[in-house]
């Protein structure tokens, strides 16, 4: 058994390779560049008015006349000599003899003449060549996640495919000869099979689109080779239960067959402490509890760090806040704690049902308050590290 904080160790040092893939950029919502990218082209492309009215060859004088039009998209450079003006539209390209715009509210139009009323500085409403980026520069650096802004920005540039960190394919594998398929009528003895659900649930709310569950029995050799398949294909594979010391909990023994590495198992936390990991090649095994709420909380301690890692993401970790404790914490056992509870601004208070076969409780709560194995108890006020369930 070790503790929580060598358990978080290990989970750290991985992934020690990591993997990328090439996606349209349409697709990269939420993904993270794997290289940076750099701008194919000056943006903007040409000297363009930021405003609908008159380019002009700057001058003292307030009366010109209008010899051209420039509308966006137009490719057309005009010769402009002191004195004339070409009617110009945001957006549009501006003759190269052309330094400044005049905004067309500033200006009293008569036939082909124009007065103005007020002479904009030099170079006023005018977009640079290059003002936002210039070709080759940086537009986005490595380790960017890509927003919808971001998108956008390499969507100007022109830009339809970008290489981002991998998203890692998860497998969920439950074991159980009790577990019964939601949406059939409840048999004797039997229990609807809802980790999957809930696993999935959490792994869509991180981004991971390719997830396959399948269900075995408590069957040896049916546990052996689904764990061979799904270690061909994966980059995560997460099993629920079978992984204690019953005399039908075969996966660690499977796992072990399969020449996966074993990194841990048993860690002294409650609940969860039964959970193993461990890894072949570039494959991570995850062997959760059964009990929904041991599952659920060893997910978001260890196995939802590397999961996010691997897709690139910097703060990997669920987020953690500290806050006063509204209730008493006794903690008899030594292990740390990871108790189900509710955070309502700087106070939070634990949830009656801890049971790890539970998720009531779980459903309600906001955080996690984790207690240290040393802690033997905290009194009402005193302050304690909450874990937030949300990303
Ligand atoms: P195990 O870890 O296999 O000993 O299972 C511990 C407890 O969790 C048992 O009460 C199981 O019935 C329950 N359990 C195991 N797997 C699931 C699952 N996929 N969905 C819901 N409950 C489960
Ligand atoms: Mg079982």
């Amino acid at each position: 058994m070790i503790s929580v904080k060598n358990a978080l160790d290990i989970i750290d040092s991985f992934p020690k390779i990591y993997t990328s893939e090439k996606v349209n950029l349409q697709d990269a919502l939420n993904l993270v560049l794997f290289e940076n990218v750099s701008s194919p082209i000056n943006m903007p492309p040409f000297r363009q008015s930021a405003m609908d009215g008159y380019a002009i060859k700057y001058s003292e004088q307030e009366k010109y006349t209008v010899v051209k039009e420039s509308k966006a998209g137009d490719s057309g450079n005009h010769s402009l000599k002191v004195g004339e003006a070409v009617r110009i539209f945001t957006g549009a390209l501006v003759p190269d003899d052309g330094d400044t715009v005049v905004m067309q509210e500033h200006v009293e139009r008569n036939g082909d003449s124009i007065l103005i009323q007020k002479m904009p500085e030099q170079f006023a409403n005018i977009r640079k060549t290059g003002e936002q980026i210039k070709v080759g520069e940086i537009a986005l650096k490595k380790g960017t996640k890509l927003n919808e802004a971001a998108i956008g920005f390499l969507a100007c540039l022109g830009i339809t495919t970008v290489t981002v960190y991998k998203i890692p394919k998860v497998t969920i594998l439950v074991t159980g000869n009790e577990l019964q398929k939601p949406g059939t009528d409840l048999e004797i003895g039997k229990i609807y099979e809802s980790n999957s659900v809930m696993l999935k649930a959490v792994l869509q709310k991180s981004g991971i689109k390719d997830i396959e569950i399948i269900a075995v029995k408590d069957d040896y050799q049916e546990t052996k080779t689904s764990i061979k398949n799904a270690l061909e294909i994966n980059d995560i594979l997460l099993v629920s239960g079978g992984i204690s010391v019953g005399d039908y909990d075969f996966v660690k023994e499977a796992l072990l067959e399969n020449k996966v590495e074993e990194l841990f198992y048993k860690i002294n936390q409650k609940p969860g402490k039964p959970l193993w990991f461990g890894k072949k090649q570039n494959t991570y095994v995850f062997a959760l509890p059964g009990n929904p709420a041991s599952a659920l909380t060893c997910f978001y301690i260890y196995a939802l760090p590397l999961i996010r890692k691997m897709c690139g993401y910097k703060n990997n970790h669920l987020q953690k806040v500290i806050a006063k404790s509204k209730s008493v914490i006794k903690n008899p056992s030594e292990k740390t704690l990871f108790l189900k509870a509710n955070l309502e601004g700087e106070f939070v208070e634990v949830l009656q049902g801890q049971s790890s076969a539970m998720l009531y409780t779980y459903a309600m709560s906001n955080v996690l308050i984790c207690v240290a194995s040393e802690t033997a108890e905290i009194k009402i006020g005193e302050e304690v590290t909450c874990i937030k369930l949300e990303m």
